[in-house]
């Protein structure tokens, strides 16, 4: 017998951006319904941040064993169990499985349906035998791995972030389709656990990234043993026994690689086909839904966030962040305004490659009159102490000294963008960075001191800025 309800809410998804409505309109006592098609937690819990932070973590391990040396210590038994390396991974997933479980929603009081969901007309939406007819929906399907039409691909078995993190044993040679943020984050975490690794890319690797930090990364990549081969086109794929071919293509020469598995990370294409988005007017176009500043979807009833939405960049932050705007109007009536230029991104590569803002040439396609401000690693005491020197922070200003984006190459870049992240969304300005009192020794003391460097143009010598710097902390 099919069942009808009328809930306020109605999520279809339940990855981060999903969960994140339902649990905000389950605490505010709003009838929720949370729809899932498959498992809880979406790409975020199984096939992506989760499990690739997991496998890079046993990555750097494995690496700092080996350049134990130049701290002194001897590390005898640097060898990587890959199936050990499996089982950490799978236990972290598992460790936070249950913070987005079907039982801590159903807790909360949301009500969780777990078939596809697709929409019947503009009011309905029907999932298995149940039909919901809420006051507003959310979608928030997500985004799967998008899949070049390259011939031969499918006439065997290859990867995508759906498996690999499945594979409880190392390959032995990895061929990569795609040099963005996954498929260069996963090439260096299975090279420091062992595997050979070849990248394949058309383009610039890490293309929305700046290209003199991005450098910086490929870099220590290729002196890890990666090979990047950039600006090639993959003509084919064939396989053969345990083994797969790919042939490339550069200006007008053909080549094969020859290598154990094929990762396809070749983008994210959004997951809304069969969702009946036509039946109830919501319009889409190749890239995903199409939405308004509010998140509003063309059916008034209707929202959209998370990696569905057109032109999103496709991050977990971003889609927690779309879920707050769309709690905020739905549930609160307040006026919101989606602005996804504040919004940072960072490669979990080692060094990491951080950003928040505009990048410099974004701000020069702008046709804004910047100055930038460099501080490199090497200048910071802790960066010293560490032995990790390479990098630097990037700070773009106006000429009156607006900070409009930071750039951070280097260790820790992912944690370190954060004070600047404050400092953009608050107008704070440099002054506010030179005078906080920051704990020291830190690599935060990189940011600090780049803003005493602009602030003090004349300067210039590292010892001068250093004295300024100490002055500015112990004096
Ligand atoms: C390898 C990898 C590493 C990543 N690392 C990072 C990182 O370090 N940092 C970061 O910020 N982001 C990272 N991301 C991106 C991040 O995982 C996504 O941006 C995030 O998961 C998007 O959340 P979402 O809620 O929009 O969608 P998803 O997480 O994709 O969830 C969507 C959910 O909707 C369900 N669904 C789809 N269609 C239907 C339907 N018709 N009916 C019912 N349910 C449906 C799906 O089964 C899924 O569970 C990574 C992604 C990958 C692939």
């Amino acid at each position: 017998m099919p069942e009808t309800l009328k809930p306020d809410i109605c999520v279809i998804g339940g990855g981060p951006g999903g969960i994140s409505v339902a649990t905000a309109a389950a605490a505010f006592g709003v009838p929720t319904v949370l729809i899932e098609r498959h498992k809880m937690g979406g790409d975020r819990l199984d096939s992506g941040c989760v499990p690739s932070k997991a496998l890079l973590a046993a990555a750097r391990r494995a690496e700092a064993t080996r350049n134990a040396k130049m701290f002194g210590v001897e590390a005898r038994d640097g060898r990587v169990n890959f199936p050990d390396v499996h089982r950490h991974v799978r236990a972290a997933i598992a460790a936070v499985a249950p913070s987005v479980s079907v039982e801590r929603m159903t807790g909360l009081g949301v009500r969780v349906i777990n078939a596809p969901a697709k929409f019947k007309d503009r009011n309905t939406v029907v999932a298995g035998d149940t039909e919901i007819r809420a006051r507003r929906f959310v979608i928030a399907t997500g985004s799967e791995p998008a899949l070049p039409a390259i011939p031969g691909l499918d006439s065997g078995p290859y990867l995508t972030n759906e498996g690999i993190f499945s594979l409880a044993d190392r390959p032995e040679h990895l061929i990569v389709i795609g040099a963005g943020p996954t498929g260069l984050e996963l090439a260096q975490g299975f090279r420091r656990l062992g595997s050979s690794v070849t990248v394949l890319e058309a383009a610039r690797p890490l293309d929305r990234d700046d290209a003199e930090c991005s450098a910086i990364v490929l870099a220590q990549l290729e002196r890890e043993g990666i090979v990047i081969r950039a600006g090639v086109n993959v003509v084919g794929v064939a396989h053969a026994g345990r083994t797969v071919t790919a042939t490339i293509e550069s200006g007008g020469a053909e080549q094969t690689i020859t290598g154990s598995h094929l990762l396809v990370a070749a983008g994210r294409i959004p997951s809304i086909a069969n969702l009946g988005l036509d039946v109830a007017g919501i319009r889409h176009e190749w890239s995903g839904i199409v939405v308004n500043r509010k998140l509003k979807t063309s059916n008034r009833r209707v929202y959209a966030i998370g990696d569905c939405i057109a032109g999103t960049l496709g991050l977990t932050h971003a889609a927690n962040y779309h879920a707050d705007l769309v709690v905020r109007n739905a549930l609160f009536r307040l006026p919101v305004r989606l602005n996804s230029d504040r919004i940072p991104w960072v490669t979990f590569t080692d060094p990491e490659l951080a950003q928040v803002g505009l990048t410099e040439a974004q701000a020069r396609q702008q046709g804004i009159k910047i100055r930038v401000t460099r501080l490199p690693y090497q200048e910071n005491d802790r960066a010293q102490a560490e032995g990790e020197l390479r990098g630097h922070i990037k700070v773009i200003t106006t000429r009156k000294g607006k900070i409009v984006g930071v750039t951070i190459v280097g260790a820790q870049a992912g944690e370190l963008i954060s004070m600047w992240i404050l400092a953009i969304v608050r107008n704070l300005g440099l002054r506010d960075i030179a005078d906080l009192i920051l704990p020291a020794p830190t690599l935060s003391e990189i940011g600090k001191r780049a803003a005493i460097d602009y602030l003090t143009p004349s300067l210039t010598g590292v010892w001068v800025r250093r004295i300024i710097g100490w002055m500015r902390i112990f004096g």
